[in-house]
């Protein structure tokens, strides 16, 4: 760990690869006035957003080059790893959306060099840190993307539809854990016209998905682990099978699954097997936000769309990717 200093000149790098940005020129402005910092923009930061260089400087950042980011600031911070190594200020420490529990080996060329990082998807979940809460960000950008995405693909309709030429019902939305994305996916699954089902191993969400309009189906006999500080923990084996039963049962009559189930630092939990892919109508679709860790679809690829038997599977752990301007609009304020 490096000694507690206050930093004094904050420096932001675009991260290659990746079409977010970590700032907008309204918190720089915040972070000049009101934090009394010195900031520095790589040049370019933000040009995959048509945010350009003069909009920071007009709020009075210095625009300047990676390398100088890196040698003069205190504090080093892009979205995701930049760090290979470069010479950077003695106290000078980190701060992105790093993943460590996930990406352990990527935090070798942290500790090799003694550099300190500060991982805001590793902030507690409480009130006091819910303005950083990058995660939330995140998942209800996926949550409700992943609704959008599922409409494009779906070969129906959400709303039922009552015309002169007959009923069309409402498709069937069956959402796998109620957490921040699941929830987001539920209300915008509702906003369109669909008729949800929600599935999550804490009873604690039954209440939350029935707020929003949708049925919460219920397993007994979860395992609760208090010190896990909300968050799912992983089941027995006796849960998983009747769990894994139910949901091929409400899987049968969806037209469109959307996982979101996981456990902080393990693989994710398997709940759609391939009985229930198989047993899905043709023109069905699941999008699984859980196929970085893994999937909780047996047969989901990560970052990969396929097709099995008629069912489109899209895996996909990082949907606010899609929506960029509007991730920006929320990580800024994260990161400030
Ligand atoms: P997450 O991304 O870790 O997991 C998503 C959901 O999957 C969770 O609801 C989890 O219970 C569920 N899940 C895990 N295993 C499952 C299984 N086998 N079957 C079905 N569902 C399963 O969760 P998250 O969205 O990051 O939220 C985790 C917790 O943190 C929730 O309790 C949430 O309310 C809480 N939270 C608190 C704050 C705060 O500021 N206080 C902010 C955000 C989230």
């Amino acid at each position: 760990m490096s000694e507690l200093t206050t930093p004094r000149i904050v420096g932001f790098l675009k991260t290659p690869h990746d079409p977010r940005v970590c700032i907008l020129p309204k918190e720089v402005k915040r972070l000049i006035d009101q934090l009394k910092m010195t900031v520095l923009i790589e040049s370019g930061l933000a040009n995959t957003l048509q945010i350009e260089d003069s909009e920071y400087a007009a709020e009075g950042a210095q625009i300047t080059d990676k390398s100088s980011v890196l040698q003069q600031s205190d504090l080093i911070i892009s979205i995701d790893h930049i760090y290979e190594g470069e010479e950077v200020k003695k106290n000078a420490s980190f701060i992105g959306i790093y993943n460590p529990l996930f990406y352990r080996d990527q935090l070798s060329i942290y500790l090799e060099h003694q550099r300190t990082v500060h991982s805001l998807d590793l902030l507690p979940r409480t009130t006091l840190a819910q303005s950083m809460d990058v995660l939330s960000s995140m998942a209800s950008l996926a949550g409700y993307r992943a609704v959008i995405k599922a409409a494009n693909v779906f070969n129906g309709i959400f709303p039922m539809f009552t015309t002169a030429a007959g009923t069309l019902s409402p498709a069937k939305v069956l959402i796998l854990g109620a957490g921040v994305a699941g929830l987001q996916a539920i209300a915008t699954a509702r906003r369109l016209g669909a008729k949800v089902e929600a599935f999550d191993v804490r009873p604690a969400a039954g209440e939350e998905v029935r707020s929003l309009g949708a049925t919460f189906i219920e397993v007994e006999g979860y395992t609760d682990a208090a010190s896990a500080g909300g968050y799912a923990v992983e089941q027995t084996e006796e849960y998983k099978a009747r769990q894994k039963e139910l949901i091929h049962k409400h899987i049968l009559s969806s037209d469109i699954v959307i996982s979101t189930a996981n456990i902080p630092g393990r693989k994710a939990p398997v709940l759609i097997e391939v009985r229930s892919v198989e047993a899905m109508k043709p023109g069905s679709v699941i999008v699984d936000l859980a196929a970085e860790q893994g999937g909780n679809c047996e047969l989901s690829k990560n970052n990969e769309v396929i097709n099995y038997k008629g069912v489109t599977i899209i895996g996909n752990s990082n949907l606010s990717l899609e929506d960029p301007a509007a991730d920006l609009r929320l990580v800024s304020n994260n990161f400030f």
